[in-house]
């Protein structure tokens, strides 16, 4: 396994040229702004955010994130 950082260009970008990730799942943002993508490990450059699932799965059982 290397363990070189993926390069954001291999995920598709929003309108300020940002790949959305998930910090927490890993998951990234496709073309239609879904987390459907899953990535191994953070994404150099990305914007990293909270995707759906997890924002549900935190809320609901009170877990802290360990991002
Ligand atoms: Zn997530």
């Amino acid at each position: 396994m290397s363990s070189a950082p993926h390069s954001p260009h291999d995920y598709p970008v929003n309108e300020h040229g940002f790949v959305r990730q998930c910090a927490w799942c890993r998951r990234v943002a496709d073309a239609d702004g879904l987390y459907r993508l899953v990535a191994p490990k953070l994404v150099y450059g990305a914007s990293h955010g909270c995707c759906e699932a997890c924002a549900i799965r935190f809320v609901s059982r009170g877990l802290k994130p360990t991002a």
